[in-house]
């Protein structure tokens, strides 16, 4: 179970790219609270701003994003404060990161055992020398593949060698930016599999980013859904999943086929995410959204409270009712 306080508290958190005219806001004062053993998942389309929010957290971001409002602590420290030195000490010891793509991710003329070296030598902790092949054999690799070289090994076997190296000092806090998306779904299934299992067996905190519901569905604690650069939903997964509060995260959960119940037809999200540069004014899915009513475009919508959920949708500000019907036609 979580503890009470979070170990990572995220406010009010806002990224913007330099574009040399006007600032493009990707990450809009983003709040998010990770407890100890939590796993939350962070969803949405590409161009949301999933992956910039999480380089916000880890201090990744390099120009022209920068952080320019709010605040990231982790375990009490604040991270945007903190300089590159400490910002090191902290890097696989208290938290690590899996990058999305493993190949791109590691070095490609080292082999993995030497990039493991590595992370262990940035560190002043000792670390048993059998470590290595020790996360090896927690991730279902044989540890004799620490002679290996990124290109020897298969995909999935790059991703489990990434997370094997996430897990040298057992951190509190793992990031994770789509570490299946390379992955057929059966690697992505049992991956996600093995994560979870490891978690529980080592009890650190994840966030992970996909754009794939289904994916989070049965591994995440929490669910943070986003769109355009905003938290469109939050909540416990299971409230998420059963009683959609945003339009979006309903036309989410529309696109992939469910394994249980009734077959339903597959219905999708009509156009594609907005130009940050220049995003739609009111609320930001309106131009999408297939219950938008006059107001939509209007008035910019806040968090709401919709049961045990948050979501910023005006159907659930209080006061208002929805309407009989759209009146606004939706086209792809
Ligand atoms: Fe749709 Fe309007 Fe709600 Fe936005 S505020 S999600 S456009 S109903």
């Amino acid at each position: 179970m979580p503890s009470q306080q979070p170990i990572l508290e995220v406010r009010d958190l806002t990224v913007e790219y330099d574009t040399g005219s006007s600032p493009v806001v990707a990450v809009d004062s983003v709040d998010l609270d990770v407890h100890a053993g939590e796993f939350v998942g962070v969803v949405g389309e590409s161009g949301c701003g999933k992956s910039t929010l999480l380089f916000a957290i880890v201090q990744l971001l390099s120009p022209p994003a920068a952080i320019t409002g709010g605040s990231v602590h982790f375990q009490g420290q604040d991270l945007v404060a903190m300089n590159e030195k400490k910002l090191a000490a902290l890097r696989w010891r208290d938290y690590s990161v899996v990058m999305q793509s493993a190949m791109n991710a590691l070095n490609p003329v080292k082999s993995i055992g030497s990039q493991f070296r590595d992370a262990i030598m940035s560190h002043d902790e000792r670390v048993d020398d059998d470590r290595p092949a020790e996360v090896m054999r927690m991730v279902g690799i044989d540890p004799i593949h620490l002679r290996s070289y990124p290109h020897q090994l298969s995909g999935g076997m790059r991703q489990r060698a990434m997370i094997a190296m996430a897990l040298l000092f057992t951190p509190d806090m793992i990031i994770m930016d789509e570490p299946t998306s390379a992955l057929d779904v059966v690697a992505q299934r049992s991956l996600m599999v093995q994560i979870k299992e490891l978690q529980q067996q080592l009890g650190f905190a994840v966030v992970f980013v996909t754009h794939d519901m289904s994916l989070v569905s049965h591994f995440s604690d929490q669910l943070m859904v986003m769109y355009a650069g905003q938290v469109v939903e939050f909540g416990a997964t299971r409230a998420v999943f059963d009683h959609p509060a945003h339009p979006y995260s309903k036309g989410l959960l529309d696109a992939f086929p469910s394994i249980r119940g009734p077959k339903q037809p597959l219905t999708g999200i009509p156009g594609t995410p907005p130009n940050l540069a220049h995003p739609p004014s009111g609320c930001r899915f309106h131009p999408r959204c297939p219950v938008a009513f006059e107001d939509c475009p209007k008035i910019e919508p806040e968090l709401y409270q919709v049961g045990p959920t948050q979501a910023r949708c005006l159907l659930h500000a209080p006061g208002r009712t929805q309407p009989a019907e759209p009146v606004q036609e939706v086209t792809s």
